[in-house]
């Protein structure tokens, strides 16, 4: 075992957080699976929205007439592990879950002409202050894991978020739709005139965050959207 590899195993024994099975370097060389063993990671809810329109992703942004189309890869629910592993990713300081769910999408993904014609990924922003509180956009590891695979580059400077809306836990729908409506702003939007833009974030639920995202990027002339999320909330 290579020395990296030996501190890494013992600061992070790599155990399967889903059912406890020890990830041996021979599971991790074969499968390229560090986080969760092969046998719990095929068992989570794919959506197949990829190769399905009108579903249930795109159908929480129906009345954006740029879109192009929208998918998620995982169905989450609450007490799923999904849950478990999208909190890991978010709150417990291991964004490169969110790079190597991402990665796996892209290699899962059934439909070819899904990443085709985009010209830039755009991770959802965090408004400044969450970012330092958290240290990290998770949003941006799941922009760098697609954008390994497919070479599309990434854009972090054009769209910022001005509203800092609080957790969501902690709001009812329309106040929180009040609050995140004016949340996201464009900066130098002739830059990316007539561009094919993928917005990533890792949840969509309501999809009130999202639509008002791509409302201030339709401050961008000539765009096009395409949607990706890890998870879609049912
Ligand atoms: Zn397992």
């Amino acid at each position: 075992m290579a020395l990296r590899s030996k501190i890494l195993s013992l600061l992070y024994p790599r155990t399967c957080p889903m059912c406890g099975r020890y990830l041996s370097d021979e599971i991790v060389a074969l499968e390229h699976i560090e986080w969760i063993c092969p046998r719990c990671w095929i068992r989570m809810p794919r959506t197949e929205q990829d190769v399905l329109r009108q579903n249930e992703t795109e159908e929480a942004l129906a009345d954006e007439k740029r879109l192009d189309k929208a998918a998620a890869y995982l169905f989450y629910e609450k007490g799923h592990p999904v849950q478990y592993l999208i909190h890991k990713m978010k709150y417990g300081d291991q964004p490169e879950l969110g790079f190597w769910m991402a990665r796996q999408a892209v290699l899962d993904c059934d439909n070819e002409s899904f990443f085709e014609d985009i010209d830039l990924i755009v991770p959802m922003p965090l408004h400044p202050k969450r970012l330092r509180e958290r240290g990290y956009n998770q949003s941006e590891y799941i922009a760098r894991g697609i954008s390994e695979i497919t070479g599309i580059p990434i854009d972090t400077t054009h769209v910022v978020r001005v509203v800092n809306t609080p957790k969501q836990a902690l709001q009812e729908g329309e106040e929180r739709k009040k609050n995140v409506a004016n949340a996201f702003e464009v900066i130098n939007p002739r830059e990316l005139a007539n561009k094919h833009i993928m917005v990533v974030d890792d949840l969509i639920t309501t999809g009130e965050t999202m639509k008002a995202c791509l409302k201030a990027m339709h401050s961008i002339r000539g765009v096009k959207f395409t949607v990706f999320a890890l998870c879609k909330a049912r």
